[in-house]
């Protein structure tokens, strides 16, 4: 058995800021933007108009085919408007609700009864919930649990490896009774009765806390250590570093008989089960050094950028103002400018960086050292890809393995040139993918 993977890098975690801070409630704003499209798959289809009155919990949007996921609305209140917003990356249709502040109906499902709780009831209860992966991908979590290949190993991902988040590590200390239970939900989706959880060891604690809760309720579930490197948290080097499983270039981890999902969707998961609640707000870290207030929170899905950074006291003035603003983590987040962008169901993080945590000087040019290609976990040739796709050379760029890139951002870390390595790879694969390569 491994405890880590091969290559990677060892940004400073700077999880200080928040670690310590309870979980805490954001009151929902008095309008939330719900966006259709915060899973991966077919963005979902308004089933509200103009003038509804919708009750907190609701089902707004419906899931679009099988890789789509429904939508619910977070507040009580009427639909004022359907329209297109910016995402961090893109565009897509938000309905708009004004809250009703004097009322507190909340829509639930019925719960399941623990004889109710079969693997076929529990994905169903999965998909109707609309859970989707939250560490990011949201990708439909009923279609991850139902693979076309036979697994017999349910790894749950709390390595929480990217810097400054904390909102998983909160989740272990504060929620890991109904965590636990919902990683056990998961694996019985999957045909399996035992959970292993993976945890990074600069978070011993809650590694120790959650094996001894487990083992005090008799859940079948094993901690494992791992070492503190990023990507630890990546599917495939979590794979390796847990089971010494290598999954082949293209396939899913599925191919190697485990299937990974994350803290957070597990704690969803038992909510849906248990209290029969959608997925429809979340917990999230806002961070760095450029926030007055660093903390952890429940916020309604669709509150904006702006009113989550007023909750946290808004940006430091006087010297430690920030000068980047990131949605997600510093590795794989999405630099934004825009604070009317709203949260969805895969918004873990905000970040303000101060300029001394940020790069925002200008790229040089490449001085072939080579320390992109030694840093990648996927063992590609960084430099070579950002060459060709700034020479229009798609081919080249997929030749060299642009699509196996996990966008992890270790080459932009390592880079001495800062190069933005990633956004070239990201484009590569975008135009590839208009290629049909
Ligand atoms: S090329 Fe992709 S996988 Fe490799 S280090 Fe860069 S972002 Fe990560
Ligand atoms: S790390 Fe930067 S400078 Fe060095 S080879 Fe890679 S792209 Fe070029």
């Amino acid at each position: 058995m491994q405890s880590t993977f091969k290559r990677g890098v060892h940004p400073a975690a700077n999880k200080g800021l928040s670690d310590k801070k309870n979980i805490v409630f954001m009151p929902p704003p008095s309008v939330v933007y719900i966006s259709t499209a915060q899973h991966i798959g077919k963005a979902a289809k308004p089933i509200v108009a103009k003038g509804d009155r919708v009750i907190e919990g609701q089902k707004i949007a419906e899931a679009d085919g099988f890789i789509s996921a429904p939508v619910f609305s977070s507040v009580t209140g009427t639909v004022k408007e359907i329209k297109t917003m910016n995402t961090p990356l893109a565009k897509a249709e938000h309905i708009i609700i004004e809250r009703d502040e004097t009322s507190e109906e909340t829509f639930r499902l019925k719960p399941l009864g623990e004889k109710q709780r079969t693997r076929e009831n529990i994905l169903e209860r999965i998909k109707e919930c609309g859970i989707v992966g939250m560490g990011g991908a949201g990708f439909p979590t009923h279609v991850k649990l139902q693979p076309k290949d036979k697994v017999d190993t349910f790894i749950i991902n709390a390595a929480e490896c990217e810097p400054y988040i904390t909102c998983d590590y909160r989740i272990l200390l504060e929620y890991t009774e109904p965590f636990l239970r919902g990683a056990l939900y998961m694996a019985k989706a999957v045909g399996l009765d035992k959970v292993y959880i993976g945890i990074e060891d600069n978070k011993t604690d809650a590694a120790n806390f959650v094996s001894n809760v487990a083992a005090s309720k008799g859940y079948n579930v094993e901690v494992k250590i791992l070492k503190s490197k990023y990507p630890q948290g990546a599917e495939k080097q979590l794979i390796y570093a847990m089971t010494g499983r290598k999954v082949p270039t293209g396939a899913l981890p599925s191919a190697v008989g485990a299937v990974v999902d994350n803290v957070h969707t597990a704690l969803s998961v038992c909510l849906a089960v248990e209290d029969g609640q959608p997925l429809y707000k979340r917990i999230m870290t806002v961070s760095g050094g450029g926030i007055t207030e660093p903390k952890n929170f429940w916020a309604a899905g669709g509150t904006q950028y702006g009113e989550i950074l007023s909750f946290c006291g808004g940006a430091k003035e006087g010297g430690d103002e920030p000068v980047k603003f990131i949605s997600g983590g510093p590795m794989m987040g999405i630099a934004v400018s825009d604070e009317e962008i709203a949260s969805t169901k895969t918004t873990s993080c905000l970040l303000l960086l101060t300029e001394d945590e940020a790069f925002t000087g200008k790229p040089q040019p490449c001085i072939n050292c080579g320390k992109c290609a030694s840093a990648c976990p996927m063992r590609l040739m960084p430099m070579y890809i950002d060459s060709f796709i700034l020479n229009g050379d798609v081919g080249g760029a997929v030749k060299y393995g642009a699509k196996n890139c996990i966008e992890c951002g270790c080459c932009a870390f390592s880079c001495p040139a800062k190069r933005p390595l990633v956004q070239s790879i990201r484009l590569a694969k975008k135009k590839a993918r208009e290629a049909g390569l």
